[in-house]
């Protein structure tokens, strides 16, 4: 059992600082195009502005729900 507990907690760890070095909490990488409304970006850049940005948002969260998340 305390394998089975020490993998999990290493997965965890592993986790957790996979997250801490890329400071993009929402996940996607940056495609060079608006992730939202597919217009062309400079690199680095998700979202073309706040609409975009909060339209994806929106979006997730519900597929979020949907898949059975609160
Ligand atoms: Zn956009």
């Amino acid at each position: 059992m305390s394998d089975l507990a020490d993998m999990a907690q290493g997965k965890i760890e592993m986790h957790a600082a996979a997250s801490l070095g890329h400071r993009q909490p929402e996940g996607p990488k940056a495609t060079g195009a608006c992730l939202w409304c597919a217009e062309p970006l400079p690199p680095g850049t998700r979202w073309c502005g706040a609409e975009c940005r909060d339209g994806w948002e929106r979006e997730k969260r519900l597929r979020e729900i949907a898949r059975g998340g609160q």
